[in-house]
């Protein structure tokens, strides 16, 4: 099975597509904040960008859903910036913090030439909402020159449907985070009142383009989706109610991935809510709603483990300290 965006390549469509995306990013509307500035005049706006691409580190990536990093990596590469900016973010340092150096689509697709002859199973784009025109440049470049890995779109959720229906044919597998089954979390927590409408109705395009389920062949994930849900402390209700709009608005068969590994960051150390890691009942409590609700496809982690996973994106490899032991396994329904 070959990546689905070399078809839109060889139709044209990933060129098309790009030029239709850098447009739009002159009264930007990539994403739900619909900032209407011209990024192609420097100006900027949430996000911070221009209509340059920033990117932190292009590098295999052990640490993500067992199909997806395999046994050689997924081949992840993380963009500065984000259109979302949640208080918490473990990726801090990058997302609200911009680290990171100014590249080009040519050097953009450079990289992912250079992840696929690094053996990694595929393209991992992190927060590539506010630079996906540029991204479909890279990606037509690099398909010129061979690339053929699977495209994995790994987003916040907090995307314009409009824009993921603009991908259809070219990602492979989508990534989502779905944080908030509520605008009162999605406000208190990431400061945008209209998170669930614009998440939902993201992921259901993305359903719509890659079916509910995910794809493997000899155990690496092809085509497909898993959707992610990081559970935050004292914050339950915003989980089950999560798993409550996925089961009524898109399916159960479809595989979520409910995570552990949430760790306070230095400027939420004295948050009310958000000061500690979860406990084990907090966990144990959404995986078995999860559960009883009857999703068949749960990657869940170790609750227990006390170890960090918050990279450090000031090293050449910001995950050299830490250890992958706490990932995700799958619990099949049986
Ligand atoms: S991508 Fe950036 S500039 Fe464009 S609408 Fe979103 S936050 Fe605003």
């Amino acid at each position: 099975m070959s990546a689905g965006y070399l078809r839109r390549f060889s139709e044209g469509v990933l060129d098309k597509q790009a030029k239709i995306l850098a447009g739009i990013t002159k009264k930007c509307a990539l994403c739900p904040r619909e900032c209407g500035i011209d990024r192609t005049r420097g100006e900027r706006g949430f996000c911070r960008l221009t209509d340059k691409i920033i990117m932190s580190h292009a590098l295999p990536h052990y640490g993500e859903e067992p199909p997806v990093s395999g046994k050689c990596g997924a081949g992840t590469i993380f963009f500065s910036s984000c259109n979302l900016r949640c208080i918490y973010c473990q990726n801090y340092r990058i997302s609200h913090g911009m680290m990171g150096r100014s590249v080009d689509p040519s050097e953009l697709s450079r990289a992912m030439l250079e992840l696929q002859e690094n053996g990694c199973h595929n393209i991992e784009l992190v927060s590539p909402t506010p630079h996906i025109h540029c991204v479909l440049e890279a990606l037509s470049l690099a398909c010129a020159d061979g690339l053929h890995i699977p495209l994995v779109y790994n987003c916040s959720g907090y995307d314009n449907p409009d824009i993921i229906e603009m991908l259809d044919g070219i990602v492979d597998i989508y990534l989502p985070d779905f944080k908030y089954g509520t605008d009162k979390d999605s406000f208190i927590f990431s400061g945008v009142m209209d998170y669930v409408s614009y998440a939902l109705g993201s992921i259901k395009k993305m359903v719509g383009q890659v079916g509910d389920a995910l794809e493997t062949e000899n155990g690496i994930a092809r085509r497909g989706i898993i959707i992610r849900h990081l559970v935050l402390p004292g914050s339950v209700t915003n989980s089950l109610r999560v798993l409550d709009l996925l089961k009524e608005h898109i399916s159960t068969t479809v595989p979520i991935s409910i995570m552990a590994q949430y760790e306070p960051i230095p400027s939420v150390t004295t948050h009310p809510l958000l000061c500690r890691k979860i406990t084990n009942l907090e966990y144990e409590t959404v995986v078995n709603y999860a559960v009883d609700l009857g999703f068949e496809y749960i990657f869940i982690q170790d609750s227990n483990d006390d170890r960090t996973l918050i990279p450090d994106f000031e090293r050449n490899d910001p995950f050299a300290w830490v250890n992958f032991s706490i990932t995700s396994q799958l619990h099949e329904k049986t």
